[in-house]
């Protein structure tokens, strides 16, 4: 395994040190930390705008790989290259971040072609949040009957979005769209609506957001008046955070969503969505790509967010993670490059052993023979897997080493450790093909970002196909609707 320096950026969103776990990690990690700046994310990856490094040597992670490309392992060099094909993160939210979404790859491409300072890399970024402390979202469009019920109760927000457009809102069905015909329709009402609002200019913004402040002050201040909807406290709040800002009036178009810790939500491309405040563990596509829209003082691409969301309307699907092997849980969303295994090592949990069918038949022996040396300790064994994989511990400690011999592949690589302590802020890369023996473990928390189990599925599905470019799209299409669906659960309207 490779142990790895990992930054935090200091966003002026984060929390201040003494209350932020990025800060906490990143110091447990092994960085200094200036304790009058807000910590905000923690960047675990080989992103070039946040380097890990590795501890050993002070190399750039990604210097590493380019170097010992079979750290990613046969699959992933075939389909993403020498790149890491995520980038894992931990955020704490002190106040709203942008309202913003992510392009597709076509979308990227161009993005960053003409803007390449604004849009680091060409590459798209579905991500997903998996919160560790209770944790607030907006996230995707709402339906047309709350659309409909906001317009109404909020005159301030009709203002900006213009009667007419209004006035399409309101003669929508409420029930599902009962065809195409009908879908097509409420998404060209919803996107020339939230178009109008987002390029509204900012002096019948600040007109609006200031009358509406006014109203919903009072109304809040009032004994007799009656108490604010959820979208409505959220307005005032987000109006002290960012006053006279667009996006407290876009709130109103999205779903407030709150999730408890353990559970996650994922966004495709182009989804609109703004995080709130908690503290989340993140993982994304290994991009950067922000389309920013409002809540921010950096720079706003409203028209090319508009033009590209998708306008799909409902609350997001919740992953609370399904158990794999005793230990870990696995969020899977629907994206090839990535998922979230939660592993957690009771220190109740002696002499049972958790080699897996994927394990090779000497693994499962050698797991077997470290079983017995260790009887009455605590421990576990990770699986190989045919990625690469990035493991935080979030808390406990543990004595990991690799299990067996080493891939052959592997022999060559110097920087690689067999066996580390690792607790609280140890970040390290598991490379493909590599099993741990976890021992001595207590109280053992950790995160670990990987591959998608299906981009491997994927590739075997390619390799049986008939060479022909239409059978492996076919393969491709069959494997990518055989992601199995992870359990969710429904989230109730705020
Ligand atoms: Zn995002």
């Amino acid at each position: 395994m490779l142990q790895l320096r990992c930054s935090a950026q200091n966003y002026d969103w984060g929390r201040q040190a003494d209350n932020s776990e990025v800060a906490k990690l990143a110091r447990a990690n092994g960085s200094s930390i200036d304790e009058s700046k807000p910590f905000a994310e923690l960047w675990m990856g080989a992103h070039p705008n946040c380097p890990s490094k590795v501890k050993s040597t002070g190399e750039s992670l990604q210097a590493c790989l380019d170097k010992h490309p079979q750290l990613l392992g046969s699959t992933v060099q075939k389909h993403f290259g020498n790149q890491l094909p995520f980038l894992f993160k931990v955020l704490s939210v002190a106040k709203a971040l942008s309202i913003q979404s992510h392009p597709d790859k076509q979308l990227a491409q161009r993005l960053h072609r003409e803007h390449p300072k604004l849009y680091a890399d060409p590459n798209h970024k579905p991500e997903m949040a998996l919160a560790l402390s209770d944790f607030e979202a907006l996230c995707g469009f709402a339906s047309t009957a709350e659309l409909q019920e906001r317009l109404r109760r909020v005159p301030e927000l009709a203002a900006l979005v213009g009667a007419e457009r209004v006035a399409a809102i309101m003669a929508l069905g409420t029930a599902p769209a009962a065809g195409e015909e009908e879908e097509k329709q409420a998404k060209q009402a919803l996107k020339a609506a939230f178009t109008a609002l987002m390029t509204s200019d900012q002096a019948a913004v600040t007109a609006a957001v200031r009358s509406l402040v006014t109203r919903l002050s009072a109304a809040a201040a009032s004994s007799s008046g009656e108490g604010l909807t959820e979208h409505e406290a959220l307005a005032l709040r987000l109006n002290q955070q960012f006053p006279d800002d667009v996006g407290l009036m876009s709130a109103f178009f999205l779903n407030l969503v709150r999730l408890p810790p353990g559970s996650a939500i994922y966004l495709a491309a182009n989804e609109p969505h703004a995080y709130l405040s908690g503290e989340l563990v993140e993982l994304m596509a290994a991009s950067d790509n922000v389309i920013r829209a409002g809540l921010t003082p950096k720079f706003k691409h409203a028209d090319v967010l508009c033009e590209s969301l998708t306008y799909r309307q409902g609350l997001p699907e919740v992953l609370i993670g399904s158990p794999a092997v005793p230990g870990i849980t696995v969020y899977q969303p629907p994206f090839e490059e990535f998922e979230i295994h939660r592993l957690e090592c009771d220190s109740s949990e002696t002499g049972s052993d958790y080699g897996s069918a994927n394990s090779s038949p000497s693994a499962v022996a050698a797991s077997a023979a470290a079983s017995d040396a260790f009887q009455d300790q605590p421990r576990m064994t990770l699986p190989a897997s045919e990625g690469p994989r990035i493991l935080l511990v979030q808390s406990g400690q543990v004595e990991a080493e690799v299990l067996g011999h080493l891939p052959a592949e592997l022999e060559t690589v110097p920087e690689l450790e067999r066996g580390a302590v690792l607790g609280r802020g140890s970040i390290v890369l598991i490379p493909a093909g590599v099993e741990l023996a976890l021992r001595r473990a207590e109280g053992l928390v950790g995160w670990i970002a990987a591959v998608n189990a299906t981009c491997f599925r994927l590739q075997d599905a390619r390799q049986t196909a008939a060479p022909a470019v239409a059978a492996g799209k076919a393969a491709r299409r069959a494997a990518e609707e055989e992601v199995p669906a992870a359990p969710a659960l429904a989230v109730a309207a705020l």
